[in-house]
């Protein structure tokens, strides 16, 4: 649904833009009101799915947490204390492993409690 509203924002844009260079082209003014209304409603599409953008992300991002309560902004190499990033961490049969790039360890991380 997202996706089909960028297509027809983006191709509310294009016919913007055709109309636009068509009136500049043609010197017909009619074509740049016409050009600058599709050009607007195709942006004003845009930045309504863009306004809603940041609701899926957290969504996600909440999945992604499901896997176990691991604060990774802190998460640090038990073996050489080195910051991992989030591609240093992968969930294997539903436990955390950590392969560390610095040192090459790969281990076993416990999860913290929530409390
Ligand atoms: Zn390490």
């Amino acid at each position: 649904m997202k996706a089909f509203g960028y297509l027809f924002s983006g191709m509310l844009m294009l016919l913007g833009i055709v109309f636009c260079v068509a009136a500049g082209a043609t010197g017909i003014w009619q074509r740049w009101f016409l050009g600058g209304i599709l050009l607007g409603s195709g942006i004003a599409l845009v930045y309504f799915l863009r306004m809603k953008t940041p609701e899926t992300r957290v969504s996600v991002t909440h999945q992604v947490d499901l896997t176990g309560d691991i604060s990774l902004e802190r998460l640090s190499c038990a073996n050489c204390g080195a910051t991992l990033e989030k591609d240093s961490v992968s969930v294997k049969a539903g436990a955390v492993f950590v392969s560390c790039p610095y040192c090459e360890t790969e281990y076993q991380m416990e999860e913290a409690p929530k409390w």
